[in-house]
């Protein structure tokens, strides 16, 4: 923020000196956003991927920009990676519960369809 929305007068502090509008919530919000980016960047490399997504997600939702949009879209094709190769090898419960943590962040046909898939499987198991 360079001018303040209320009165176009230049910023220099999270309070406009002319008109007094106070910008620190904002502020604080935005640096808190920026903290929690990092913070899904590197429990991603972590390989804590369900977490990593889950924050980023969040964080999105206090700032939308588009970049991270894409990033988080990239991770959710991979977590859905992770689930078909939980399938692969046969850990049914791991790869829905991936699915359910997919489907969390957004509704994606593919990830919804394996996941009832999965469910509906359990319930023939459990009858037999
Ligand atoms: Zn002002």
């Amino acid at each position: 923020m360079d001018r303040c929305p209320v009165c176009r007068a230049r910023l220099s502090a999270p309070v406009c000196r002319r008109c007094g509008a106070d910008f620190s919530q904002a502020e604080q919000l935005l640096l808190q956003t920026r903290s929690m980016v990092l913070e899904s960047l590197h429990l991603w490399q972590q390989g804590y991927f369900e977490t990593a997504a889950q924050l980023l997600h969040k964080s999105l939702l206090h700032k939308h920009e588009k970049v991270l949009e894409h990033l988080l879209n990239a991770w959710l094709q991979q977590l859905l990676q992770q689930a078909i190769q939980h399938l692969k090898h046969d850990c049914r419960a791991e790869s829905e519960h991936l699915c359910q943590s997919i489907l969390a962040i957004k509704y994606i046909p593919l990830v919804a369809q394996l996941q009832a898939f999965l469910a509906g499987h359990d319930k023939l198991q459990r009858k037999a």
